[in-house]
């Protein structure tokens, strides 16, 4: 476990300090210093089918868990109240199913918001 800081930003800026969160509501994102210390630079976007942030107006929290598969260091971790919690190290396997299951909610979404516009289109031209 590990303290951080987060920083709401308006933009990124070049120099990331360690174990700082910056958050930019503006571009609905944030990015980090990998907590793991190897200095990868993790990008968690916000958006229905990726992270979301939770602020409770003194610290913030980012479900799911960031998982950095593409690193070296291959951590998993949670934010949670500007906590960093090691996660359980995935399996190969197990990263394979998250990126399928991650690829799934994206087009079940997706789909469902095509539904509601077609079933909205549909509805006008019954009136
Ligand atoms: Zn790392």
């Amino acid at each position: 476990m590990k303290i951080i800081t987060h920083k709401f930003v308006e933009q990124i800026p070049r120099q990331l300090d360690d174990d700082v969160i910056y958050i930019s509501l503006k571009y609905s994102t944030a990015i980090h210093k990998c907590f793991c210390g190897c200095q990868e630079e993790v990008i968690t976007p916000f958006s229905p089918t990726d992270w979301q942030l939770a602020f409770d107006g003194k610290t913030i929290s980012l479900s799911p868990s960031i998982g950095n598969w593409n690193f070296k260091c291959q951590s998993h971790y949670w934010i949670r109240n500007n906590q960093m919690v090691w996660a359980k190290k995935w399996s190969d396997i197990e990263i394979e199913a998250g990126r399928r299951q991650d690829l799934l909610n994206k087009e079940r979404y997706y789909a469902k918001k095509k539904d509601s516009y077609w079933s909205k289109v549909i509805r006008w031209f019954k009136r």
